[in-house]
């Protein structure tokens, strides 16, 4: 039996997907067609936009562009700046895909995009970006949970105060974690964009979406075809989207009891190991967090030796930041919550799913306490296997591939 507690990555299907999959083939027409088929496939997608729009709140008459994920949701943002002279606020903690959108348009586009950093405890400050907005402002974005810790950002009183300071400022927020995992409604917050991503709520991956409101304009990021709207070009993914519409349904009809079962979870694995080792630090504990993520350090072992110890025993958890061509990279996030290196890198985040009974959580609380006793043994606490403070970057993301 393995136990997949990396959730944050990808959240694993319901049972019901091979029945939704076998329906999905069914569509496999091209909804631009004049033809029945076509116009089949082309309906599947209107019903599941509007089943997106009623799962996360937005009214009927906003928009859900389809798109290849949230990473292309996030890069979409650029289509709302007109001029190079407009602004961006956001974090460094956000995920890379945002990060390295927005730092490209910042070095060729000369627009000015102020990264900010949060607290060391993870806290998005409010009066920090109220403070960094300047009149050339045009876009503030901010995750709604952090995929690696967990914490959430206030995200209502960032819009409730933006709209008081700034009205002219349009709002986005990349939901891709909170989605399934917590209360989300587009309109409640009044946000003007939001990401979205299918397979971080147990849809296929390669789909997401960015939600956007009546109103307000952006130029589309990839051109070429009339779909959606002319505001994303190229054949629709019918079955991933399909899928979406259904799981997302299904997500947000359940999102009480399954966001209650993570909890217990993740709190009983959390207890277990403080219980065996005290001298772990559980990130971002005293914040607003999802219910299924737990970020914890322990020092003396370095994290990514600790997620191949625990794959062995078919436990599969995270770094939160993965390694690319086989080079250890610490998490960009830790690094811009001030964590010094070996901290960084001693760092686990562990994401459940709301299919973990309390038991199996205290299992794998149990298994990885074990790991961690052994290789205390044998690792020194200061090995950093090669990398050296001085060796990690400012951003430090350039390899990170943030799940
Ligand atoms: N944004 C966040 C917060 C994420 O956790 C991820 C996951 O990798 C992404 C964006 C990218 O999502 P996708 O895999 O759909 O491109």
């Amino acid at each position: 039996m393995q136990f997949d507690c990396d959730a944050n990555a990808t959240y694993a299907p319901p049972p019901e997907i091979s029945e939704l999959f076998q329906a999905s083939l069914k569509l496999l027409s091209n909804p631009s067609a004049m033809h029945r088929a076509g116009q089949l496939a082309k309906a599947t997608i209107e019903e599941a936009r509007q089943k997106i729009l009623a799962s996360v709140g937005a009214r009927f008459d906003d928009h859900v562009i389809f798109t290849s994920g949230a990473t292309e949701a996030n890069n979409s943002l650029v289509g709302v700046l007109t001029s190079k002279h407009q602004g961006v606020v956001t974090y460094s903690t956000e995920h890379p895909c945002l990060v390295e959108t927005f730092t490209r348009l910042n070095r060729n586009h000369g627009n000015s995009v102020t990264f900010l950093k949060p607290c060391s405890s993870g806290e998005v400050v409010v009066e920090d970006i109220l403070a960094a907005v300047h009149e050339r402002t045009k876009l503030v974005s901010c995750m709604a949970a952090n995929n690696e810790t967990g914490a959430l950002a206030p995200l209502s009183t960032i819009v409730r105060r933006m709209r008081e300071i700034a009205p002219h400022v349009l709002v986005h927020s990349d939901a891709s974690q909170l989605f399934g995992k917590g209360a989300l409604s587009f309109r409640d917050l009044d946000l003007d964009l939001m990401t979205i991503s299918a397979h971080k709520i147990g849809g296929l991956q390669g789909v997401g979406a960015l939600v956007v409101k009546k109103g307000v304009y952006l130029d589309p990021l990839i051109v070429g075809g009339s779909q959606e709207m002319k505001l994303r070009g190229g054949t629709e993914n019918v079955p991933g989207i399909y899928i979406f519409g259904k799981i997302a349904e299904r997500v947000a009809a359940t999102l009480d009891e399954r966001c209650a079962r993570m909890k217990s979870a993740r709190d009983a694995f959390e207890e277990s190991v403080v219980e065996r080792l005290p001298s772990v630090k559980i990130n971002c504990s005293g914040l607003p967090r999802l219910p299924n993520t737990s970020s914890i350090t322990i020092e003396g072992v370095r994290g990514d030796d600790l997620v191949v110890a625990l794959d062995l025993q078919k436990i599969l958890i995270s770094t939160g930041a993965a390694c690319t061509s086989g080079k250890r990279e610490p998490s960009h996030v830790l690094l811009s919550m001030g964590f010094p290196l070996s901290r960084a890198l001693s760092t686990i985040r562990v994401s459940v799913r709301d299919d973990l009974s309390v038991s199996d959580a205290q299992y794998v609380a149990r298994k990885l306490c074990e790991c961690v006793e052994r290789m205390r043994q044998v690792v020194p606490v200061e090995n950093l296997g090669g990398l050296t403070e001085g060796e990690v970057g400012v951003g430090g993301i350039s390899n990170a591939q943030g799940v």
